[in-house]
């Protein structure tokens, strides 16, 4: 099912639930261990996912994803969104993956243009920008195509508002929902859905939600991108720094509340960035479910 039939609306009524998604990573000790990510996709089933993301390698390594693609969409049986990045890939091989992952029965693509190595002379660079990629997948394919919103600007962007310029080229090159960076305020999103009315961007924006599992991974998302986090999320990081079953219990407990106050605004979608494990995207699931 394509994007455009997934998100029909901008905004949900407030009376529905928001289509839900799942974002997983191939792996990374390969194909040995795509049973275990079978069994924790299997547990996700039952939320019925709109569509399952599978991101693709960092700097453009293919890490051989096409196969799990495959086996997402036809052993699983799910709606997947294939990622696919154009940094250091050349057009003739970007057109090669793009109408493979079509012929494997797949209808949508996030299209980026993933982050520059810190040696980009060294790679062969065809499309500088997610833009060019945009256009060049609709030139030569029929999948539907989403792309990456930073709520709170993109890291290299000078600024929110010139971010925001270079996101709706990438809407006017045949781009036709958002897939949002991941957030902890949902302040943010909602001015940046406010900045994007007046842009006149009017499709689909999926809010990307993460589960706080550790006190390590805030500290790394918030070095790698523009991410607020807010005094209470600090402080409850504070609290139980040392004691993984609590601090993943108040991940639960801080994404939740998030994620019921995003619903109660009218998202459309929630994005859930699953990190391979059913478990808390399961019972924050369950926790909202009881309470719309
Ligand atoms: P672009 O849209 O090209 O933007 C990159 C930068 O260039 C921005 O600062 C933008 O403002 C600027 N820019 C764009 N066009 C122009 C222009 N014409 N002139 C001047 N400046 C311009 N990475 C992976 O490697 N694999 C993944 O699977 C993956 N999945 C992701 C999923 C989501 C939902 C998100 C939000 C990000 C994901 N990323 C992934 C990370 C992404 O690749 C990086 O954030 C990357 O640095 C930017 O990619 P982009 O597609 O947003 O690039």
């Amino acid at each position: 099912m394509k994007l455009r039939e997934i998100y029909q609306e901008k905004n949900s009524s407030k009376n529905l639930f928001p289509k839900i998604s799942f974002e997983v990573f191939p792996p990374k000790g390969g194909s040995a261990y795509y049973p275990a990510l079978y069994e924790e996709l299997n547990l996700l089933k039952k939320y019925k996912p709109a569509l399952v993301s599978l991101t693709w390698g960092a700097g453009g390594k293919n890490n051989n994803s096409m196969a799990l693609v495959e086996a997402l969409r036809h052993q699983l049986d799910l709606n997947v969104m294939a990622h696919f990045t154009c940094i250091c890939n050349s057009r003739e091989n970007i057109e090669k993956h793009i109408k493979e992952i079509e012929s494997l029965g797949i209808d949508n693509i996030l299209a980026l243009r993933g982050d520059e190595p810190q040696d980009l002379e060294v790679c062969h660079t065809d499309f500088r920008f997610a833009s060019e990629l945009v256009s060049f997948i609709k030139s030569r394919t029929d999948l539907s195509v989403a792309v990456a919103g930073y709520p709170e600007g993109h890291i290299e962007a000078p600024d929110l508002e010139t971010d925001i310029t270079n996101l709706k080229r990438k809407l006017d090159c045949g781009g036709e929902a958002i897939f949002t960076q991941l957030f902890f305020d949902n302040d943010k999103f909602f001015s940046y859905i406010e900045l994007l009315d007046k842009k006149g961007i009017n499709v689909p924006v999926i809010p990307g939600v993460m589960p706080v599992i550790s006190f390590k991974q805030v500290e790394r998302m918030t070095s790698m991108a523009k991410v607020s986090v807010p005094p209470v999320l600090i402080s409850g990081l504070e609290k139980y720094k040392n004691n993984p079953d609590d601090i993943k219990k108040f991940g639960i407990e801080f994404a939740s509340s998030q994620c019921s106050n995003l619903i109660e605004y009218g998202v459309t979608g929630l994005h859930f960035y699953t990190l391979n494990k059913s478990y808390s995207t399961s019972k924050i699931l369950d926790n909202i479910t009881a309470v719309v």
